[in-house]
């Protein structure tokens, strides 16, 4: 797969777009996210706040702000997060000082989480807000997934995976379903999705003025 190359000549402004990707641990959408956000530019990850204790490999701003509870709480309170939600037990949070600088520069983000977060996000960006869910293949493969990844004791895979069916339960909510059997095919339908909301006319104010010079190139 190229990287497309968004630099058109004509292309002055665009208006960034918020794709919100949420699926149960293990079907696949961390590294579908992440692959996107490495192909293309214009699409930056957001990177959230956390209270749960670093996984072994996990770097500080990498794949989480880590913070303690109370460091969290002061950030809520002073309205420094754009959503936040409890899940399993550990805080998490959009920091909304990237997003919004994001936006203005006109660049896309993509966040990586839970329903909770992307309702609430999705609330206040309506018209910015694309909501893709990840789906697994089957249950034994999203637990196979899990143990394969050795990261977590037995007992926390189960509550993985009691959260998870939590988390489809709001498969519905969303405006794509991607089901995670092959990667690659579903990574191919993740960029479609991107895609076509890219190309919606709202995301593109320069549209106008490129139609109306239309008549003026031969
Ligand atoms: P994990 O602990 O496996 O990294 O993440 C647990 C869950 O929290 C995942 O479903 C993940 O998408 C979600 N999550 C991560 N960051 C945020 C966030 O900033 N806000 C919300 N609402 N959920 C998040």
């Amino acid at each position: 797969m190229t990287v497309e190359d968004h630099a058109k000549p004509w292309e002055t402004t665009r208006r960034g777009l918020l794709l919100l990707v949420s699926s149960p641990a293990g079907a696949g959408k961390t590294s579908l996210s992440r692959r996107l956000v490495a192909d293309y530019a214009d699409m930056i990850l957001s990177i959230s706040a956390t209270t749960r204790p670093p996984r072994p490999g996990e770097e500080e701003g990498r794949e989480y702000f880590f913070k303690s509870r109370a460091a969290f709480e002061a950030m809520a309170a002073a309205g420094e997060l754009l959503e936040w939600a409890e899940v399993n037990g550990n805080l998490y949070g959009t920091p909304r000082a990237p997003v919004v600088a994001a936006m203005e520069a006109g660049k896309d983000v993509l966040f990586d989480i839970d329903w909770q977060g992307a309702q609430q996000v999705a609330e206040k960006a309506p018209h910015d807000s694309v909501r893709v869910f990840v789906l697994p293949p089957s249950w034994p493969d999203l637990a196979r997934r899990l143990h394969a990844r050795a990261q977590d004791s037995t007992e926390i895979i189960n509550q993985r995976l009691a959260l998870g069916q939590r988390e489809i339960a709001h498969w519905n909510e969303y405006d794509y379903v991607i089901v995670n059997k092959d990667f690659d095919r579903a990574y191919s339908d993740l960029i479609h999705i991107y895609r076509s909301e890219r190309m919606k006319p709202g995301r593109n104010p320069w549209l106008p003025a490129f139609v109306a010079g239309l008549a003026d190139e031969d």
